[in-house]
């Protein structure tokens, strides 16, 4: 792990007056780029030559450091240019789904707006669902076995992208009659049948409330929502029922854009202090807790009653739906308010009071 001195050590060499934000090119970047110009910061986009047509058409990146794979962010030299630049990096979904927590903890000697020590907590199910508990969330029953299926299931792989090989069961009967048929199609591998987790399927719908854990003010900000929308699940509504039968559809969930929401007021207070002691949990977890963009993944029944099935602690790219204002952040800000230009504002604020240590890792 890379520690907190190493990080200073970095600091101390960077031009304060000459800070550039930096990120991979893909998730989140164009959010985060157009935030950091508006307070003033310049910007660095790591890219593949395939997406430079983003960032050239949007004008947004003002260095491009071009590279095959993103996992190339490692290599020495990177992290140095990375470095000269003076760049501070915005860490979102892209890096942890092209580089291991390991490598990202260990290898990566660029200071990151965010807490490093929380990836760790993120990117494992059990030690995730010990942090939402003991900050009180309530969360889908886990079963340990399928012996234990009571009520209608989903069973979910280990790193599934886009929930392929996803699939709903109610007993355990129907739960092994689904799974040889998934390993017959192809969806499953014995293997990963081995390491399926399996949780109760709350009956309700997709809620992602955005906060901002701002350490320089001790507070924790609701910025915006959004709910997802998710091929092929969304889309199978569409089929009448009979036909979803005949051809035995089973729901994938890839991602393919955001929609913005605006909640019952009466859901706030909930949604509020869940944001508030997710990160009083997380301050005792890995202090000095959540640095910056966290999201909750929640599904609301119409009792209505809110369950976390999970937690990002980092930007997520449902944020985009606010980028230019959302309905939150205008009621906190007024107009021109988003993730990424809060996150500028935050690192130009520690600048500003030096305490600029206090939110890189
Ligand atoms: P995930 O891969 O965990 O992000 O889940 C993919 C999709 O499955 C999301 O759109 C969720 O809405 C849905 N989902 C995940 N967990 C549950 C659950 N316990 N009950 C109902 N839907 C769920």
């Amino acid at each position: 792990m890379i520690t907190s001195e190493e990080i200073s050590t970095l600091l101390k060499k960077y031009d304060m007056r000459r800070l550039a934000i930096g990120t991979i090119g893909s998730h989140s970047a164009l959010n985060i780029f157009k935030g950091a110009k508006e307070e003033g910061f310049k910007t660095v986009c790591i890219c593949r030559e395939k997406d430079t047509i983003v960032y050239r058409k949007f004008q947004l990146a003002d260095e491009l450091i071009m590279v095959e794979e993103f996992s190339e962010i490692l290599d020495d030299r990177l992290q140095e240019k990375l470095r000269a630049l003076n760049t501070l990096i915005v860490p979102h979904g892209s890096f942890t789904a092209y580089l291991s927590t390991e490598q990202l903890t260990n290898d990566f000697y660029v200071p990151m707006f965010g807490n490093r020590q929380l990836l760790n907590w993120e990117a494992d199910r059990e030690k995730q669902g010990e942090w939402l508990r003991k900050a009180g969330l309530k969360l889908p029953k886990t079963f340990k076995s399928p012996e234990e299926i009571d009520r209608l299931i989903i069973a979910k792989l280990q790193g599934a992208k886009g929930g392929r090989g996803y699939f709903l069961a109610n007993s355990p009967e129907h739960f092994y009659k689904k799974l040889d048929e998934m390993i017959t199609r192809g969806l499953i591998s014995r293997e990963d049948a081995q390491r399926i987790h399996i949780q109760e399927y709350v009956l309700g719908v997709n809620v992602y409330p955005q906060y901002f854990s701002s350490l320089i003010n001790d507070d924790v900000e609701l910025l915006g929502v959004d709910k997802r929308y998710e091929s092929a699940v969304d889309a199978i509504g569409r089929v009448p029922a009979a036909e979803q039968l005949e051809i035995s559809l089973s729901p994938t969930y890839t991602i393919i854009g955001n929609i913005p929401l605006t909640l019952r007021e009466s859901l706030l207070p909930e949604l509020l202090r869940m944001g508030d002691n997710v990160q009083k949990t997380a301050r005792e977890i890995a202090p000095p807790g959540i640095i910056g963009p966290f999201c909750l993944e929640t599904i609301i029944t119409d009792k209505p009653e809110i369950y976390t099935f999970e937690i990002s602690a980092r930007i997520v790219a449902g944020t985009n739906v606010g980028i230019g204002t959302s309905p939150y952040a205008y009621l906190k800000y007024g107009e021109k308010m988003y993730m990424g230009r809060r996150i500028a504002l935050e690192i130009k604020e520690a600048v500003k009071r030096k305490q600029l240590n206090a939110v890189v890792t």
